[in-house]
């Protein structure tokens, strides 16, 4: 670590924090150290704990003989892009010193042009000069201060601990609440993909599903319905067969309101008896049978529904 890059120069060193948090701003700092100032808690902010970062920036403002913090919004990011942001960020800073410098310390290896001022790009700049690493400090806990205050405001996201970052915390917290003005949408575009990619096809109910209205299925009942004794179908007798049961559950499972249940009498058409086999088996009947349902319809077949459970499904829409 060194306190100076040129001797006999007046030089302010530059930081950012936040360039990667999906979430608040980005953060600057400009600092002018006392000539020859050194302190064993300056050093890359990403080295020290909270509570040393807080004791390093309280020394920092006591020797330094300049300091600015600076930040750019969620918005301007998202408009400009990160690294313009970033540039911005600095140049703000810069702006709000007023004592005379000669030599700009930029951490990093970029750097747009200052008024007339010449400056030096050092990459992990922060380990290795006093005032870039005090930069590194002002940056980084003016913008955890900044996201702990967000985050009372928006408790979900739990930027106090993330700082915005893209956690797994924060990941689902977005995909269920939705993002908020603070978030840079522009980060977000990748999750959004990468959550499309891996979305799964619809369920056909899904699919068919209107928000508001009863969603409607209709089941085709099976032959299997009434008890053959003797080979004879006794409609007094008759029971819901175990596969209609399993039928009707499975709708009622994947959360349909409505379950119409009809007879297609596909194979006898003109049997006037057909849905007497349903008629016979109750509402009543089929809930003592472990049938369960929000709603359940019984009745010939029409069309107009939501989804339609049977091999000829098309058949029966298109009447
Ligand atoms: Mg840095």
């Amino acid at each position: 670590m060194k306190t100076f890059f040129y001797k006999d120069k007046v030089e302010v060193g530059c930081d950012e924090a936040g360039r990667g948090p999906w979430a608040g701003p980005l953060f600057a700092a400009a600092v002018i150290l006392k000539p020859g100032f050194s302190h064993k808690l300056i050093r890359d902010s990403k080295k020290l704990s909270p509570a040393q970062r807080k004791i390093a920036r309280d020394i920092i403002k006591k020797n330094a003989i300049a300091w600015s913090v600076s930040s750019v919004s969620p918005k301007v990011i998202d408009r400009i892009n990160v690294q313009k942001a970033t540039m911005l960020a600095v140049h703000r800073c810069l702006k709000k010193i007023k004592t005379d410098f000669n030599l700009i310390l930029m951490d990093g290896n970029v750097f747009k042009k200052y008024k007339d001022v010449p400056h030096k790009c050092l990459v992990k700049g922060d380990s290795r000069i006093y005032s870039i690493a005090a930069a590194s400090i002002l940056a980084k806990t003016y913008r955890d201060d900044y996201m702990f205050k967000l985050s009372k405001k928006f408790p979900i996201y739990k930027w106090a601990e993330n700082k915005g970052y893209g956690t797994a915390d924060h990941t689902r917290a977005i995909l269920s609440n939705g993002a908020t003005v603070h978030h840079r949408k522009s980060f977000l575009k990748n999750l959004y993909k990468k959550m499309k990619n891996k979305k799964k096809k619809p369920e056909e109910h899904e699919r068919f599903a209107t928000q508001g209205q009863k969603r409607k299925a209709l089941i085709d009942i099976d032959e299997t319905i009434c008890f053959y004794p003797e080979g004879k179908r006794i409609y007094e007798k008759a029971v819901p067969s175990y596969k209609n049961i399993k039928k009707i559950n499975k709708l009622y499972n994947e959360g349909w309101d409505i379950i119409y249940w009809t007879a297609r009498g596909s194979s006898q058409p003109n049997n006037p008896h057909r849905m007497e086999y349903i008629r016979k088996v109750t509402l009543d009947s089929l809930k003592k049978w472990g049938c369960k349902y929000n709603e359940l319809q019984i009745g010939d077949i029409k069309p107009g529904f939501d989804l339609v459970v049977d091999d000829k499904a098309k058949r029966i829409d298109e009447i």
